[in-house]
């Protein structure tokens, strides 16, 4: 049986992670680092780059990096927060009013395919580590995702070529990671990530994981501190210089990306300096910006943002039935809990210390890889209780949301309730169906509309409707309109994808099992590349070391075969790279032969090499 591989999509960075023997294990990125950016970006040439090489070159090519996705998934482009959405592609609303992403040569992607190419990506890397076909995953959503949210987040890993076996809440996950299957404990996890905030109280009990109450705000995170940064800094600048930096195609992405680096600088120092050269030019030439940020002066900037938590903390615990003294431990999950007025604040909040012994950054993949061992059958030890986050009903008379299954009960779950017609004969009645805590339809989510046809008429109040809601353990729902009458019913048909129709993602699937044979080859020619990087700096070191101590005919014959594989490496033909790498590799290792026999100490002497993991780093 294949592994089942734990992925956290997440706003900022993405990490994946498998279980061996009933632990996890974070899952190596060919890159190098565990932890990888969530961006993808399309360069001039016509390339596809994902994760730390198109971070990289976001710099020069801003409006084709696209960052932060997971902010636009599901999501109308009605609904987002205007201003503080702070990236520098282009969002518009695509024909549904959906928010899609659109590039500089006009064309546009949904949030699903943006995170399908990401998913690839990662698909690619587990089946490199794990040297067999990877197709069956969990997934982690914030737990305050709606619907619509989390049927994105399994079309794009439908789209992607992954089969979802569990779409599991990130503080569920962070719990399962963290906790000993056999201890019994009240546990509070506080998510405060790139993109969104989420807070969860579970209960495990011998093995059993139940979440008690969840709440957050999916439009709350990381990047809203680096949106007010980055406006303060702009507007100190036009301040002092009087020059606008926002017009500027490639100044407002440095800032940004500045910015983020401050803010986590002043996570562990109390100042900071922002130095950006060449930033703009006025009448007497180039203007640089620099300028110093205490931690005082951005902790002003955030507190709202990160006093808005505070009622959640307590909002979960009255949910939970519990207080902050029932609680055995607070677990910090997400980079932007490295903030130190986020700290203090979980801390007043819950009045102890939160637990700091796990890294954050990695906990979410860990646990859904732990996930994956129990819904793969691997592991018996546990059992996963999730709750529905927000609550579903649907509209009646006056716009008013009547609910059916409300929010915090249990996964899965089933519930019915009795509806009727609202005049006489009425022959039709519209179910709309909605998630929100508000009261009135307008004010909540609306997640599908469907007709039930064919009602007897009859007098306003007589015909029974049942209407049920079904949810399965991934928290996606079935919805069955039924005339208790007639006995006639209807499905609904809620859009399965979030803006995309079941057609749709199979053209997608197609696209991306084609891009997926040019990827591979693409990431191969690049792994082929840096490795011959390596070999040419390491050659190219010791031709010029050693030039003087070996003959001429030794260094003509590294030359030529350094030149070789130079020009085979700026090609793309595989072949090629790979057969002058291995002339020059034995030309080298005859070099330095060579040298041991003249000078046997100097030999030894590699202390200024590059590493192959610093240069790994740099690959895509
Ligand atoms: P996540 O979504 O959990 O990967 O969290 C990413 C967010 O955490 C981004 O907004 C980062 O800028 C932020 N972050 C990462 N490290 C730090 C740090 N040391 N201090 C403040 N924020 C951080």
């Amino acid at each position: 049986m294949g592994c089942t591989i734990g992925i956290d999509l997440g706003t900022t960075n993405y990490c994946m992670s498998i279980s061996e023997g009933g632990n996890a294990i974070v899952i190596q990125t060919g890159e190098g680092p565990r932890v990888m950016p969530s961006v993808v970006a399309f360069t001039p040439a016509g390339d596809r780059l994902v994760g730390i090489v198109a971070k990289r070159q976001a710099i020069t090519n801003p409006k084709e990096t696209i960052s932060s996705i997971k902010r636009l998934m599901g999501r109308k482009y009605d609904e987002l927060t205007k201003g503080i959405f702070n990236v520098s592609y282009d969002i518009i609303p695509n024909e549904n009013g959906d928010a899609v992403v659109r590039i500089g040569d006009g064309r546009t992607f949904t949030p699903q395919e943006i995170s399908s190419m990401i998913l690839q990506k990662m698909k690619y890397r587990a089946e490199e580590y794990l040297g067999e076909e990877v197709t069956d995953v969990v997934v982690t959503v914030p737990a305050h995702f709606n619907e619509v949210q989390r049927k994105a987040t399994k079309a794009a890993c439908t789209i992607a070529g992954l089969n979802v076996k569990r779409v599991l809440n990130e503080p569920t996950a962070a719990a399962l990671a963290f906790t000993d299957a056999v201890e019994r404990r009240k546990i509070a996890v506080f998510d405060f990530g790139g993109g969104t905030f989420d807070i969860s109280v579970l209960q495990v009990v011998n093995g059993i994981f139940e979440v008690k109450a969840t709440t957050g705000n999916t439009q709350l995170g990381g990047d809203d501190f680096d949106a007010l940064l980055v406006e303060w800094i702009m507007n100190e600048f036009k301040r002092e210089k009087g020059i606008d930096l926002s017009e500027d195609p490639v100044a407002p992405q440095r800032v940004r990306e500045a910015a983020e680096r401050a803010k986590c600088e002043l996570s562990a120092a109390l100042e900071t300096s922002i130095n950006l050269p060449f930033i703009a030019s006025g009448d007497q030439g180039p203007v640089h910006l620099e300028m110093s940020i205490s931690r005082g002066l951005f902790e002003g900037l955030i507190k709202e943002l990160v006093e808005s938590t505070r009622p959640l903390c307590q909002q979960v615990l009255k949910d939970a039935g519990l207080t902050h003294a029932d609680l055995e431990t607070v677990v910090l999950v997400g980079g932007s809990t490295r903030i130190p007025m986020v700290r203090a604040l979980v801390e007043e909040a819950f009045q102890q210390e939160p637990v700091h012994s796990v890294n954050p950054d990695e906990v979410v993949a860990m646990g859904a890889a732990i996930a994956g061992s129990v819904v793969s059958g691997q592991r018996k030890d546990l059992v996963l209780l999730d709750v529905i986050s927000l609550t579903l009903g649907v509209e009646t008379l006056g716009g008013v949301m009547a609910p059916i299954i409300t929010k915090n009960s249990p996964l899965p779950i089933k519930r019915s309730k009795m509806f009727t017609t609202a005049v006489d004969n009425q022959q039709i009645v519209g179910i709309h169906v909605l998630q929100g805590e508000r009261e009135l339809s307008e004010d909540n989510r609306s997640l599908a509309r469907f007709e039930l046809v064919g009602i007897r008429p009859s007098p306003r109040g007589v015909p029974r409707i049942e209407v049920t809601f079904s949810i399965d353990a991934n928290g996606i729902l079935f919805v069955n309109a039924k005339d208790a009458v007639t006995g006639k019913h209807q499905e609904l048909k809620v859009n399965p994808s979030g803006g995309l129709s079941d057609d749709d993602i199979r053209e997608l699937i197609q696209d991306a099992r084609q891009y997926r044979e040019k990827d591979r080859d693409r990431i191969k020619l690049i792994e082929m590349r840096n490795n011959a990087d390596q070999l040419i700096y390491e050659a190219s070191k010791l031709l010029k070391t050693s030039k003087d101590r070996l003959d001429r005919e030794s260094i003509i014959e590294l030359e030529s075969a350094l030149n070789e594989l130079r020009t085979a490496r700026d090609g793309s033909d595989i072949p090629s790279i790979e057969s002058t790498q291995k002339d020059l590799a034995m030309v080298f290792h005859t070099t330095r032969n060579i040298l041991k026999m003249v000078d046997p100490i100097d030999e030894e002497d590699d202390s200024g090499d590059m590493k192959t993991e610093d240069l790994k780093e740099g690959i895509d």
